[in-house]
């Protein structure tokens, strides 16, 4: 029950209808702000009109301090009051906000519950007070306080009612704000990481292409002119050292991609040819491994408009994967096909395959199906986003059917000519 020091007065009726006009009114712009100080402004702007009073205020609580602060006052004192920490245990509000209770004091210099140093350090009298707690989910947020009834006149058990109505959209409404500029702050944040992964990408891209190079030429020309003891060692530099070339450049791609330096150059592409080629680069992994890949493409010639070298690299990465993870004497097919008015190249293998949570995910940049999956295999996660880029670059889009522990199909669908250019974005 709320703490009732003093005789209810009824207002009359054209004092309570403008209370609730002005409430109605609130509630449309409340959830209209979103935010939070001039949110709050207007909620202690309407608090102190609806109940006829001299000014109000908001106190949230600070979890830091374990007390309750002002974060909203008439703005002409504003500043002072921000600085005041309210007591839980010897103040009224900190008592409202304990209790979730509703107090009203007809006398506050002779209440021992009030908390003077509030009205020493802005220099106010406190006479009257209501004040009513702000409650979101059940749990006490805060309070709002209406001080100083005017006219000489008595807080009733109407002004609890609407200054409670108030508080607890208030209080919502706060929650909301807070809501927002968390998601806003989080979201500047992921905006941040992302400007920096692409600076790293770049730089990581340009810093190491340099060193590299000299590694792999002087690696290159000691393999050619080294005694025989040495050959298996320099094998190793030089092999290492291709690996770590295929990496930068699947960075330089992503970069180039981003920074919008990459085209499509529109050629004829023969597809037989650039998939016989893409099988012979593969020669010595398929007997290392002892896999049967295979070609199941038309017997005629099948071409498309695009750009050679992307369509290639998009390819080498599906079937280095595919060779990657399928075990030994494992099969991998190459297919191609016009299907509609649409070139398909798919890669099926009938290795690991990739459990159904991951399949959303595979063609991020950087990310990898986890560790004791692929931990017998290198890799840096970017494969398939390379090859989702060179294929998005033309128009059209990759997609994985697979199956753990059977296999993996991975399928590219080029658009043909005509619909390229019909086509301004691509359709991923
Ligand atoms: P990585 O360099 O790690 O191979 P990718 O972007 O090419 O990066 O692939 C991402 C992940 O998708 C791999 O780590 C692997 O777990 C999974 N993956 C890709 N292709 C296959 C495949 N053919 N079979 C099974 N898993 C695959």
């Amino acid at each position: 029950m709320p703490d009732i020091t003093h005789d209810i007065s009824v207002e009359p009726l054209n004092e309570r209808i403008k209370q609730l006009e002005r409430l109605l009114e609130l509630s449309r712009n409340l959830s209209a702000t979103l935010e939070p100080e001039p949110l709050l402004q207007t909620i202690i702007e309407v608090a102190a009109d609806i109940t006829y009073s001299q000014e109000a205020s908001i106190l949230l609580y600070n979890e830091v301090h374990d007390k309750l602060e002002f974060v909203a006052a008439p703005w002409f004192k504003r500043d002072t009051m921000k600085e005041i920490l309210v007591p839980l245990d010897k103040s009224i509000a900190g008592q409202v906000f304990t209790h979730i209770e509703p107090i009203f004091v007809a006398d506050a210099q002779s209440d021992p519950r009030h908390y003077r140093i509030v009205d020493k350090i802005s220099g106010f009298k406190t006479q009257t007070l209501l004040t009513v707690p702000m409650v979101f989910q059940g749990k006490s947020t805060g309070v709002l306080t209406a001080v100083n009834k005017l006219g000489d006149r008595h807080y009733t058990e109407n002004d609890v009612r609407v200054l409670e109505t108030l508080a607890s959209q208030a209080a919502i409404a706060i929650e909301n704000a807070k809501l927002l500029k968390r998601s806003q702050e989080a979201y500047d944040e992921l905006a941040e990481i992302d400007r920096m992964k692409s600076d790293f990408i770049a730089i990581t891209s340009h810093e190491l292409r340099t060193p590299l190079g000299l590694i792999l030429g002087h690696a290159t020309f000691l393999q050619e002119t080294a005694p025989e003891e040495l050959s298996k060692q320099i094998e190793v530099i030089v092999r290492s050292s291709m690996r770590l070339k295929g990496i930068i450049e699947d960075l330089s791609k992503i970069d180039n991609f981003q920074t919008g330096q990459s085209s499509v150059r529109k050629e004829e592409v023969n597809l037989n040819q650039l998939a016989t080629d893409v099988k012979a680069s593969f020669k010595e992994m398929v007997e290392e491994k002892n896999i049967n890949l295979s070609l199941n493409m038309p017997n005629t010639l099948l071409t498309m408009e695009g750009d050679m070298d992307k369509i290639t690299i998009a390819l080498n990465h599906l079937v280095k994967n595919a060779l990657t993870y399928v075990d030994e004497e494992g099969k991998v097919v190459v297919s191609l096909e016009r299907v509609s008015d649409h070139i398909k190249i798919s890669v099926k293998d009938d290795g690991i395959g990739i459990p159904e949570k991951d399949l959303e995910r595979i063609f991020e940049r950087f990310y990898q199906v986890e560790a004791h999956m692929t931990r017998r295999h290198g890799g840096m996660g970017l494969g398939l986003s390379v090859a989702k880029l060179m294929v998005v670059m033309h128009g059209g889009r990759i997609t994985v059917e697979s199956t753990e522990g059977k296999g993996s199909t991975f399928s590219m669908f080029f658009p043909t000519v005509e619909e390229q250019v019909s086509k301004t974005k691509p359709f991923i």
